[in-house]
Formats: C-alpha cells, sequence, structure tokens
C-alpha cells in the first residue's frame, strides 16, 4: 500500500458496447475503492478519434449505473480534477510532450505509414522482433527542417532506453522484469495532434492523483514504458495491479464465440445485475474456495488484492445461469413480478392483447418464479397461459405406454368430469384427477400428462392443477375438445 488516499479509476475507451471483462475491471476497482472507503473515478478515454463510437459512452456508463458501479468523480458526476473526457484535455498533453522534447526525452518522427510498413515487413522476414527502428532519432537539424518544408506532419516518439531491465512490483503478479532492449518508442502524439493512449493515461493517473492502476493484463507489458515516462515527467508513479485474463470455457480469450461478451446483452436477457455483479466478482477473486453468493456488501467488506488471482480466470455461462436462478428465486412474487413483466409484454406474440392484465400475470409468474434462471425465458415458460390456440403434434398428447384409443378415453372422460364440476379450485380438481387414473387403470403421471400436454401444448409445464387454475375452467375445456378433436383427426 501507499501512504497515498486511495484514488482509482476506470477508464474506458469509447469505442463499443461494454465487454464484461472490461466491466469486471471497472469492478474490481469501485469494490477497491468502497472497501478503502477511497475514490472511484471513471474517465473516458477517448483519444482514438477513428475508434470512437457515438453513443458508446452512454452504454458504458448505463451498464454501470444498471450494476449499481457510481463513481464519486466523471461524467454527469464532476469533480476537482476534470475534464474527465480526455479529448477535453488536448492542450496538457501537448505540453506534456513539448516538456518531454525540450528535455531530450521525446523527439519527432517524420516517418511515413509506407516506410514504417516496408519496416516491418523486413523485420518479419528478417525475423526480428518488431518495432520502430529508431530512425528519427538521430535526425540532423538540416533533415528536420526538410521533412517541415516538405509539410510532412510528424508524430512525438519517446526515446525508450536502450539498454538495461526495467523492474517493478506488481500488486497481483509480483516481480515483473523486462528487458529494454525489447521495447521501442513508442508513440506519445499522432499526426493528428491527438495523444496516444500511453501519454494520456500517464498525464492523467498522475493529474488525476490516481494511487493505484487496476488493469487487465494485456496492459502489462506497457507498464515499463508508462514508468519511464513517468521517470522523465518528474512524476512518481502509482502502483499497479494487472488482473488476470478472462477465457471462455475452452480456456480460449473470451470473445463473441463464446456467447453473449456486452454487458448490455447480459441485461437484455434478463440476468438481475446482483447476480451479474456476485458473478463478475468472482472471475478472479474469491473469498475463499467456496463461497458462491455473496451481497454486495459482502464483497465490499472482503474484497483485497491478495485474493485475486494470477491465473486466468473462466467465464463459465453456466455457472452465471444458476447464480441467476438464485437470485431469481431470492426475489419476492411481486418483484419477479414487476421485473418479468417488461420481458413478457417484449416477448410473447404480438397476437397476444396488450396490454396484459395485471391480475392475470400476477397470477401466471409465481408458478415459473422457481424455474426460470433469467428473464426473459419467462415468455418461453408461460406462453400458453396468454396465446389463444396451442400449436403442438397430435402424438404429443399418447403418454407413455399408452396409445390413441387410451388417450382419447382419458380426455374425453376428463372432459365430461371437468365439466361436472362446480368450482374449478387446485384441490378440487385433484380430488376429481387422481381417483379418475384409478378408475381408467392408468398411473396419475400418465392421466396427468396427457392433461398437461392437452391444456399447455408441452410436456414440461408448472404444477398441472395450478395451472389449469389460472388457466379457468373454459380455457381447460375449449383446449381439452380441442386436444381430442386433434387425436381423433390424427392418422392412426
Ligand atoms: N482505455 C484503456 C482501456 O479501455 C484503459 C487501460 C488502463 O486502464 O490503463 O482498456
Amino acid at each position: 500500500m501507499t501512504n497515498k488516499p486511495v484514488r482509482v479509476r476506470y477508464a474506458p475507451s469509447p469505442t463499443g458496447h461494454p465487454h464484461v471483462g472490461n466491466i469486471r475491471t471497472a469492478l474490481f476497482n469501485w469494490l477497491f475503492a468502497r472497501h478503502h472507503g477511497g475514490g472511484f473515478i471513471v474517465r473516458i478515454e477517448d483519444t482514438d478519434t477513428a475508434r470512437t463510437v457515438a453513443g458508446a459512452v452512454e452504454t458504458i456508463l448505463g451498464g454501470l449505473k444498471w450494476l449499481g458501479l457510481d463513481w464519486d468523480e466523471g461524467p454527469d458526476a464532476g469533480g476537482d480534477y476534470g475534464p474527465y473526457y480526455q479529448s477535453e484535455r488536448l492542450k496538457i498533453y501537448t505540453e506534456a510532450a513539448g516538456r518531454l522534447i525540450v528535455q531530450g526525452d521525446a523527439y519527432h518522427c517524420y516517418c511515413s505509414p509506407q516506410r514504417l510498413k516496408e519496416m516491418r515487413e523486413e523485420q518479419a522476414r528478417q525475423k526480428q522482433p518488431p518495432g520502430y527502428d529508431r530512425r528519427c532519432r538521430s535526425l540532423s537539424a538540416e533533415e528536420k527542417a526538410g521533412c517541415e518544408a516538405k509539410g510532412m506532419k510528424p508524430v512525438v516518439r519517446f526515446k525508450f532506453p536502450r539498454e538495461g531491465v526495467t523492474e517493478f512490483n506488481d500488486l497481483i503478479r509480483e516481480k515483473v522484469k523486462f528487458e529494454n532492449a525489447l521495447i521501442d518508442d513508442i508513440v506519445l502524439i499522432k499526426s493528428d495532434g491527438y495523444p496516444t493512449y500511453h501519454l494520456a493515461s500517464v498525464v492523467d493517473d498522475h493529474l488525476m492523483q490516481i494511487s493505484h492502476v487496476l488493469r487487465a493484463e494485456e496492459w502489462l507489458s506497457s507498464t515499463p514504458r508508462h514508468l519511464k515516462l513517468y521517470k522523465a515527467l518528474g512524476y512518481e508513479p502509482p502502483l499497479f495491479a494487472h488482473l488476470p485474463m478472462l477465457l471462455g470455457s475452452d480456456r480460449s480469450k473470451l470473445s463473441k464465440r463464446h456467447g453473449a461478451v456486452s454487458i448490455t446483452e447480459y441485461r437484455e436477457q434478463g440476468y438481475l445485475p446482483a447476480a451479474m455483479l456476485n458473478f463478475l466478482a468472482l472471475l478472479g477473486w474469491s473469498l475463499d474456495d467456496k463461497t458462491e453468493i455473496l451481497t454486495r456488501q459482502e464483497l465490499i467488506d472482503s474484497f483485497t488484492l491478495e485474493r485475486v488471482n494470477k491465473t486466468a480466470a473462466i467465464f463459465n455461462t453456466e455457472k452465471l445461469g444458476w447464480m441467476n436462478g438464485v437470485y431469481i428465486r431470492a426475489l419476492s412474487p411481486s418483484e419477479f413480478s414487476r421485473l418479468a413483466l417488461p420481458f413478457l409484454d417484449r416477448g410473447l406474440p404480438p397476437q397476444v392483447k396488450r396490454p396484459l392484465s395485471t391480475d392475470y400475470v400476477n397470477r401466471v409468474l409465481p408458478l415459473v418464479h422457481e424455474r426460470a434462471r433469467t428473464l426473459a425465458e419467462v415468455p418461453d415458460l408461460t406462453d400458453f397461459f396468454f396465446t389463444g390456440s396451442l400449436e403442438y403434434a397430435a402424438e404429443m398428447l399418447i403418454a407413455k405406454r399408452m396409445d390413441r384409443e387410451s388417450t382419447l378415453k382419458a380426455l374425453e372422460t376428463s372432459l365430461k368430469r371437468l365439466e361436472a364440476m362446480s368450482g374449478f379450485g387446485e384441490d378440487a380438481l385433484e380430488a376429481v384427477l387422481r381417483p379418475l387414473a384409478v378408475e381408467l387403470g392408468l398411473k396419475a403421471g400418465q392421466l396427468f400428462g396427457v392433461l398437461r400436454v392437452a391444456v399447455t401444448g408441452r410436456t414440461a409445464a408448472p404444477p398441472l392443477f395450478q395451472t389449469m387454475t389460472v388457466l379457468g375452467r373454459e380455457n381447460c375445456l375449449k383446449r381439452l375438445v380441442e386436444a381430442t378433436t386433434r387425436l381423433r383427426q390424427m392418422a392412426k
């Protein structure tokens, strides 16, 4: 630890929908800040104009808000170290780069994209490590003036030492060592005048008094460059912690091939934010070897970098589904209905009359509360409660060890008995149908199976009597009549 107050940042580049790995980085920073009573800062790294996507900032911030990751400084929140959009801080970076040039720590490079391409190709042919060959480091004043006269727009490059090693202590990976000779002179300011990520993030982490940089492992190899930049600029560096990589279940880098990768998709698929938060927290961190379910407060209380793994974390979609189910089951029935309603409204077929009756919805939803793993599954689990006619193959009506005739008989007899009932409650249905199975010489499971398909059009559905009660007498009788017709029409 340092004795500086804890200030951490989440520094997304607005280049698209936020990847779950990126949100995991935000979460670890947020947990670290909240655990230490420090500051959590959001900074938008939008200096790569070619890759910036309109609306991406809103999507990223929307993802944070959805998960309840509140920030103390940043867009909307303001703060003493703004602006928090790098595109509004260009002067600061130009000034820093100018200072490095004056000090002799940076230089103008006029190499054209064409020359750099040829250089890379040559390096590949010679089996040399790729990297800038430092040609412009030693341009004479005349050569420079010549380039300027031709109107060539230079980039600014950092003069990285050619000998020695850069070592540092990563809070997760411990001692890390890089050979300086293998590190080339990175660009600090591009020819469009915008800074690169390297310069902008170093300058901002310093000016925003960031105490700890917690970021994805892919940035580990940038850290020696950053450390030398800190030194050249006369800044004290923050502490670094590089978070383990996220892999898909096949142990390759988590990507679209593995399914949804943006937090927005998970939200749309009906994962609960509390479940997502819990799941993401366990990607590379654990409380112990067994605890899976942790509340937001428990995560804050127990989150430390000591328990962050060095090894990659596997994004297990199965486990996420299980965990989401746990969180869904923990909701009160009314909370579940409230959250599922928009999914139902969006997911049911268009011919279902809108607005849906709240009263009816509140009777249907408790029947699938235990079974839903995501809110988006709810329309599929319940559509037969809402649609007018069912679609299923007549064969489905025939239960195990039954045939067309015995099924027809079962349906017709049930229909008669149900028609004769005065009430239509769960207990009354059971009192009529259980003895009926015995009377027909069927197992209860066989008769109920036939009736289940007849009233729901599927073999797996919520408990039969509850389902029939909610569907109501009229609907059930109509569906039983339809089922007998279907079976009669079925080719023998
Ligand atoms: N803008 C970088 C990213 O989106 C930030 C990396 C860092 O945290 O230093 O990954």
